[in-house]
């Protein structure tokens, strides 16, 4: 018999956009610029046994990641990167058909795809043109809001949000709503981080990840934290082994003192890396506005940025197209890569200059 898989899918998901990774996107590349991943690997090695199930909240990362962001173990949650915490908190806190998740385009997309493929609704308020929240628009938001996504630095614009308007909103929505603040790329700018604030306030959830600073996008090891009693509902809902045996033994030794050490010396490579590319681009013709960044990337205006993104793909440099997204037209996001990656990304920009004089 032929079933009719279409009529079985839940109907929200007939015609869903499934989230664009770099790696789904693919590219016949050598110079991987496109999904905020350190250029080089860690040499971390293990040797475990698997035929045990893994501890479902390991103690060991736990502990030391407690450590490193000075916050207790009872306000730590681990789980399969922070796209699982994305997802996590949705699945604790949402009713379907009645609650919203509410976000602030340009940013990172899975905020909304998740709450997509939950059926939780959502809504945006658009950025003001210096990427910080549009507090006043905000306010004026009468739907029943349960989670207020913030990215911060903001992928893909780089920048930090305010600290104030993060408080602001923290209190407005104190009675009705749950603040995320997603910080993937804290690492870069620790100093900015808002960690703390959840010592003070109640509805405040940080995410955290060792996918971009850490350099272990392919282990998928995030975190969430918050005050105890949220952890505690986020622990009860989460897959029952959500972290296999190997990434436990590697998160423990990517958190050791020794390999800290190493984390802010890439940190401190990638700003140097980011100094020099900055400095290079802005004397580029086609090149018509950088933004800052407090991160390993940087989002980039261009005049011609189709045929740029394209040529340099040609050229095996894989960058990140931003143009679809809300108030980025013509922006390209670029990650960081290593000192020799931004002289090849240099070298052939120039090339494509040189090649190509187009009037405006
Ligand atoms: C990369 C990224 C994530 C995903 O992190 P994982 O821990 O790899 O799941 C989350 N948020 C933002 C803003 C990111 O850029």
């Amino acid at each position: 018999m032929n079933t009719n898989i279409k009529k079985l899918i839940r109907k929200n998901l007939i015609n869903f956009t499934p989230y664009q990774s770099a790696r789904h996107i693919g590219g016949n590349g050598k110079v991987f610029l496109n999904a905020n991943e350190y250029p080089i690997s860690t040499k971390i090695s293990y040797d475990v046994n698997l035929n045990r199930y893994p501890e479902p909240q390991p103690k060991s990362i736990i502990n030391l990641y407690a450590s490193y962001a000075s916050v207790k173990k009872d306000n730590v949650i681990v789980t399969r990167g922070s796209d699982e915490s994305i997802e996590i908190i949705i699945k604790a806190f949402c009713n379907p058909e009645k609650d919203y998740i509410l976000y602030f385009p340009p940013t990172y997309d899975m905020y909304k795809i998740s709450a997509e493929i939950m059926g939780i609704k959502y809504i945006s308020v658009p950025k003001l043109s210096n990427w910080q929240l549009n507090i006043d628009d905000i306010k004026k938001i009468n739907k029943n809001v349960k989670l207020i996504y913030i990215c911060s630095p903001n992928n893909p614009t780089g920048n930090i949000i305010n600290v104030k308007d993060i408080i602001k909103l923290v209190e407005i929505f104190s009675k009705k709503s749950l603040i995320i603040i997603d910080e993937a790329y804290i690492d870069f700018c620790l100093e900015s981080s808002v960690l703390s604030l959840i010592n003070k306030y109640k509805n405040l959830i940080i995410l955290r990840t060792l996918s971009k600073a850490f350099a272990l996008a392919g282990l998928r090891c995030g975190f969430a934290i918050s005050n105890i009693e949220i952890i505690s509902i986020l622990k009860k809902i989460i897959a029952p082994y959500p972290i296999p045996t190997p990434v436990i033994k590697i998160a423990e030794k990517s958190l050791n003192s020794e390999n800290i050490l190493l984390l802010k010396k890439r940190v401190k490579k990638i700003k140097k890396n980011r100094k020099f590319l900055i400095q290079n681009l802005k004397k580029m013709s086609y090149v018509k506005k950088i933004f800052d960044s407090s991160t390993n990337y940087i989002l980039v205006k261009f005049y011609y940025s189709k045929k740029i993104f394209e040529y340099l793909c040609s050229q095996g440099i894989i960058l990140r197209d931003q143009s679809d997204k809300l108030n980025l037209k013509n922006c390209i996001r670029i990650t960081i890569g290593t000192y020799k990656e931004c002289c090849i990304l240099i070298k052939k920009l120039n090339l494509f200059i040189k090649k190509n004089i187009f009037r405006d």
